[in-house]
């Protein structure tokens, strides 16, 4: 069974991220950029499966500029079995997206595609969706645990309230939630190793797919400044501030 794991090149969860000056974009030059969080957490889960005899093959695909090969080099060490780089420097929204990737889910002949629930720097939380829908799969997103079987897959999701359980029939779609998986430490050794695993580039031309945004962004702005807290000694005194501050 084929898995194929979307994984896209964001600015690192570390990184404060600022707005330009003129408010037209962020600002991204000489800032650190990563694997989405998500997507490693999807990446890890699939070589789990994989080393678990569940999945035969992993094949990474990211959508993006030129260095969006670092992502899937560090895909390729994890244990990702070959890479497709589609590449492009215009900005994809996540129809765009969602739409090469069920063109190649579907040369490939994938039976479980997953994603991460959200990119952190779009925070769209479509594509997975998306996807599901015009691959016309089932799909369970915000996953925290994964069962593969012969025919379905078991997810347990997280939802308002509590947890979900749904079994779906192949192929399916999952996104991945921060609980599911741990993802591994990737050692230099396997670094060096994944520079000998296939990475293939494809042009997005190819693939006939509309690409124009539908959305334009107006302006980009920073969150206004949040007032510094304070301490407070006792309970007494919490309730005499929030007495003052008429919340209570
Ligand atoms: P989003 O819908 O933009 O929040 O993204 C959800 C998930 O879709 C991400 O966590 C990735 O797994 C996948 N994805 C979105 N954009 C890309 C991209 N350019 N390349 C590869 N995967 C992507």
């Amino acid at each position: 069974m084929k898995a194929l794991v979307a994984v896209k090149r964001v600015v690192d969860f570390n990184v404060k991220v600022r707005v330009k000056a003129d408010g037209s974009d962020v600002e991204i030059g000489n800032v650190k950029m990563s694997m989405n969080p998500f997507d490693e957490i999807a990446v890890e889960e699939a070589v789990r499966l994989k080393e678990a005899g569940k999945i035969s093959e992993i094949v990474v695909v990211s959508l993006g500029e030129k260095k969006c090969e670092d992502v899937l080099r560090t895909a390729l060490a994890m244990g990702a079995d070959r890479a497709i780089h589609v590449e492009t420097d215009e900005k994809l929204e996540p129809l765009a997206v969602a739409k090469i990737l069920k063109k190649i889910a579907e040369t490939e002949q994938v039976q479980l595609c997953l994603l991460g629930k959200q990119a952190i720097d779009d925070d769209a939380n479509q594509t997975a969706q998306m996807l599901a829908a015009l691959m016309n799969a089932p799909q369970a997103t915000f996953a925290s645990k994964v069962v593969l079987n012969e025919q379905e897959v078991v997810v347990t999701r997280e939802i308002d309230g509590g947890l979900e359980t749904l079994a779906l029939k192949l192929p399916a779609v999952i996104s991945t939630d921060l609980r599911l998986n741990e993802p591994r430490f990737v050692k230099l050794p396997n670094l060096m190793a994944a520079k000998k695993k296939t990475l293939e580039k494809r042009s997005i031309d190819e693939f006939g797919v509309d690409i124009t945004p539908r959305l334009s962004v107006q302006k980009y702005a920073e969150p206004k400044a949040r007032q510094a807290g304070i301490k407070v000694a006792n309970a007494a005194e919490l309730v005499e501030k929030l007495t003052a501050a008429k919340v209570i």
